[in-house]
């Protein structure tokens, strides 16, 4: 049995680190968000409050059960104070750059023993991990996917130094988690990506070439193929500049230039059109 992980550090408070601080704080474990943005932590912490009181309304969590997970949450900007954490886990924006600087900070921040782990949609592990320096044996993906808190999915990712113990301290992490940990090795996109991000870029063309409007792509490939939403809404779903982000990276590292994202989706990006979290994207989603 591998060093147990009790408190965890998430840096950024998107979509995803929302989603996996409140994830670990469900199962036991104290998950300090952290982000740069005032605003992403004020969004975190209400849709932290929002989904334990939805649990606690749907009867799948007590009172108690929710105050509790509450109360292993906290908030903050800044992780270089935090030195007693058993694990990190990066959420920040799907570039390398920023990944590579903050994990530079981490491998000084950090407890020699901590867990270094980076959800990175698409970004090899083996290239972040040169930015940790001397602890890139500690480094390792851990790929949830969203929403978080129901999907089952980590895909879980060596890089060439990740050592033995850094893999089963991941892998019993995400099984505290409630997850299924399914290993894929070091290549850009992964699995999960690699083979998503084709298709979604394909619906866009459709869309662009006006073979059907977005609702009937979506339609045709729900009804048609048995998939439980289309590809433009998960698009938006998952984040247009995220989308756009991982399709870059697929496309610097393959070199195929299938993986560029097609123009419409760059378009949709630079006028701030980016999906759910901007209320707008390919459709429209009118904040509740
Ligand atoms: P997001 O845009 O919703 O959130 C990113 C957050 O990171 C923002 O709140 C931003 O303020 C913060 N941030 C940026 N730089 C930072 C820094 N230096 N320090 C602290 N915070 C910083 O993005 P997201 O969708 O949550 O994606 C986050 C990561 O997860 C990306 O690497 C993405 O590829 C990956 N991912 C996304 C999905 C998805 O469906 N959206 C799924 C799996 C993995």
């Amino acid at each position: 049995m591998s060093k147990p992980v009790n408190t965890i550090v998430v840096v950024g408070a998107g979509t995803m680190g929302s989603g996996i601080a409140l994830t670990a704080a469900q199962s036991g474990i104290r998950a300090i968000q952290i982000d740069l943005s005032a605003a992403q932590l004020d969004k975190a912490r209400g849709y932290h409050t929002k989904q334990l009181a939805r649990l606690v309304e749907k009867q799948k969590l007590t009172e108690q059960q929710a105050k509790e997970a509450q109360s292993r949450l906290s908030y903050g900007s800044d992780f270089a104070s935090l030195s007693e954490v058993d694990c990190v886990i990066e959420a920040a924006s799907e570039n390398p750059e920023v990944k590579k600087s903050l994990f530079r900070s981490f491998a000084g921040a950090f407890a020699a023993d901590t867990l270094l782990a980076t959800n990175t949609s698409s970004i090899s592990i083996t290239d972040i991990a040169t930015a940790a320096g001397g602890r890139a044996s500690q480094v390792i993906g851990m790929h949830f996917f969203n929403p978080v808190p129901v999907m089952k999915l980590v895909e879980v990712i060596r890089g060439i130094a990740t050592s033995d113990e850094t893999l089963a301290r991941t892998l019993d992490l995400a099984r505290a988690m409630g997850k299924t940990p399914v290993p894929a090795n070091d290549r850009a996109g992964f699995v999960s990506n690699r083979v998503l991000m084709p298709l979604i870029n394909e619906a866009f063309y459709t869309w662009m070439e006006g073979v059907a409007k977005p609702e009937d792509i979506d339609q045709i490939l729900v009804l048609g193929c048995n998939f439980p939403m289309g590809p433009l809404r998960l698009a938006d779903f998952i984040g247009l500049d995220v989308c756009h982000d991982i399709m870059m990276v697929l496309y610097r590292e393959l070199g195929d230039p299938k993986f560029f994202p097609c123009p419409i989706l760059r378009q949709l990006v630079s006028a701030g059109r980016l999906g759910n979290k901007s209320n707008r994207g390919v459709f429209e989603y009118p904040s509740k």
